[in-house]
């Protein structure tokens, strides 16, 4: 990781909140995919015992531009590539931003009934059982809890820096029109830290 990023976790004051764990972990995994140069946003699951099962970020630059890479799709990918015997029922998401519209469908298909994000997303979060759906979908929104995390405001402030500050979005932005126009060049454009 580069030393900035890593002291920027480092320097995080002593854990006083629940999930201030995960908070951290969910960071070091944001800064690690802007670092690779996509959107700055890390996810974890953690099971009934307390204990990390999975982590991923967000990747939709990694190689070609992969629209779903998601970082929470990349832990749901996981989670029921790896883990296809997990009972869903105790799991935890956790991520560093909130849900947009196309993870937060999958969560509701994944069966994963509790999420807890750092930052909130104004702009593109989904607001999830808030907004008029569908009734089937209503219906899986109802069990779904999404909340903020309980953890001190460093970690929910990181998360929203790391997107919002530590990287560039109209150049995040660019390299997505260029993707939809075929131009498989990504690499080039980076715009990522180098050091990692
Ligand atoms: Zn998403």
């Amino acid at each position: 990781m580069h030393p900035t990023h890593l002291a920027l976790l480092e320097q995080a004051p002593a854990s006083h909140c629940n999930e201030d764990v995960w908070a951290r972990l969910c960071c070091e995994q944001a800064l690690l995919a802007l670092e690779e140069g996509c959107y700055a946003v890390g996810a974890l699951l953690v099971n009934q015992a307390g204990e990390l099962l999975l982590s991923g970020r967000n990747q939709v630059f990694s190689n070609h531009y992969d629209s779903a890479r998601h970082a929470e799709m990349q832990v749901i990918d996981q989670l029921e590539t790896l883990h296809p015997g997990q009972d869903r029922n105790a799991l935890t998401l956790y991520v560093s931003l909130q849900p947009c519209m196309m993870c937060f469908a999958r969560i509701l298909l994944s069966g994963i009934p509790r999420v807890r994000y750092l930052a909130r997303d104004r702009d593109g979060g989904f607001p999830g059982r808030h907004t008029k759906l569908p009734p089937v979908w209503a219906n899986l929104a109802s069990r779904v809890s999404l909340a903020q995390a309980d953890v001190d405001p460093y970690w929910s402030n990181l998360a929203d820096r790391a997107i919002n500050q530590l990287q560039e979005p109209a150049a995040l932005r660019q390299r997505i029109l260029r993707a939809w126009e075929g131009d498989h060049e990504l690499a080039i454009d980076a715009g990522t830290i180098s050091g990692n």
